[in-house]
């Protein structure tokens, strides 16, 4: 039997790449981004309880609505966004699933997507599998803002959407209101759908605020705005994301939705629900809770000789290391991986041209124990 592949090029991705290697050589894992520490403990408890409580079979389609509840009431104290709870939230299997049926939903045979590189990888692959052509478009300068010029050059009457994700995987760049003003400009002026990628929301710095494209009258109806509770509450295994999106492209994303996983594990959604109802000052923390660890690791990077690119928002800071290394990103995170204990993640892999500066990205969701030590190990091999 012969069976023709879909992503002929497409391999592992580096994540597991990396997290494998890191495994085999024993090196602190700052490539693939989950931290080692814990859930908080009372909503592993949560979880618990609903699951001996008999929480157990199909929720609703489009999600349990004391969740999407939820999520309504944070959007609108955050962002003063209003959301409707039965005909605009749906919850999903991560954002992973909710990228992947938001590009299904809008994207056929021969359209274009504009992505934004470095860009995450699983943009690219489900832009190709629904017949779809990515346009790639690199970020701009040390700060990798968009260059709204060349995305106006890059339309064509082929483009159906465009994908942002702010705060930026792998660079950490944010979007200001003025790049969500030219976006909402070009989105109407062609007739776009905007997919934007909000999975580090609550991880914003210095005192920013976080611009979402749902806070944004010119966007909010024209956007599939998706994020997920996995980066929110230290739990990226649990898989549990939403989109919110204007009624008309919620109808046609929940028929897609409800065959790619029909609906998202139960107990999780409620424990998730019930956490965010009695402690909404989880993710009201966060910002300080990751600056603090942002500060601790990118000093000692700094002190070790990495040149720093501006982390503004997530949980990883990309770095420069010419004073370092000749190497290539890729060769250089093996010898980080494998010689120096710590394991990276080469930012060229994100994107579709050579880039002019070789990157690697470094993941600080660790318990502070953690980015000394690896900090340790890097400072013994380099000095
Ligand atoms: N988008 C970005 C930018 C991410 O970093 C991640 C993290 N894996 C995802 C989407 C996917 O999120 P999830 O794990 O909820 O599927
Ligand atoms: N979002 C995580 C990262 O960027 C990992 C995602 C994955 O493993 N697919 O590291």
């Amino acid at each position: 039997m012969k069976i023709v592949s879909k992503l002929p090029e497409v391999g592992t991705t580096i994540f597991s790449i990396m997290s494998s290697m890191a495994a085999q050589y024993d090196a602190i894992n700052l490539s693939q981004g989950y931290p080692d520490f814990d859930v908080p403990s009372e909503l592993a408890e949560r979880l618990n309880h609903y699951t001996v409580s008999g929480y157990n079979q199909y929720p609703p389609m489009h999600g349990v609505a004391y969740l999407r509840e939820q999520i309504a009431r944070k959007v609108n104290e955050l962002y003063a966004v209003s959301a409707n709870v039965d005909s605009e939230i749906t919850i999903t299997s991560g954002a992973t699933e909710a990228l992947f049926v938001a590009i299904q939903t809008l994207v056929g045979n021969g359209d274009e997507v504009i992505v934004f590189d470095p860009a995450f990888d699983s943009y690219d692959p489900a832009i190709r599998l629904a017949g779809g052509k990515t346009i790639h478009i690199p970020l701009s300068g040390n700060s990798f803002s968009i260059d709204w010029e060349r995305v106006r050059e890059s339309i064509t009457p082929r483009t159906k959407a465009i994908i942002i994700n702010s705060p930026h995987n792998p660079t950490g760049s944010v979007i200001s209101r003025v790049d969500l003003d030219q976006l909402a400009e070009l989105a109407s002026n062609n007739d776009l759908v905007v997919i934007s990628d909000e999975v580090y929301e609550h991880m914003v710095f210095d005192g920013q605020q976080h611009n979402t494209v749902a806070a944004h009258p010119g966007l909010r109806d024209r956007s599939f705005v998706i994020s997920s509770f996995g980066k929110t509450y230290h739990a990226t295994g649990w898989k549990v994301g939403y989109c919110i999106a204007a009624p008309a492209l919620t109808i046609e994303f929940r028929k897609i939705h409800q065959f790619v996983t029909f609906t998202t594990h139960t107990p999780t959604q409620w424990a998730i629900a019930d956490y965010m109802d009695h402690h909404p000052e989880h993710h009201r923390g966060l910002p300080a809770f990751y600056q603090e660890k942002r500060d601790l690791f990118s000093q000692a990077l700094k002190e070790i000789g990495f040149g720093l690119v501006p982390s503004r928002g997530t949980y990883f800071q990309v770095v420069t290391y010419d004073a370092l290394s000749d190497l290539p990103d890729i060769e250089f995170v093996k010898v980080l991986t494998q010689k120096v204990g710590v394991a990276a993640i080469p930012v060229s892999v994100f994107c579709d041209a050579p880039a002019e500066l070789s990157l690697v990205r470094f993941c600080f969701a660790k318990k502070n124990d953690t980015l000394l030590e690896a900090a340790h190990r890097l400072e013994s091999h380099f000095s």
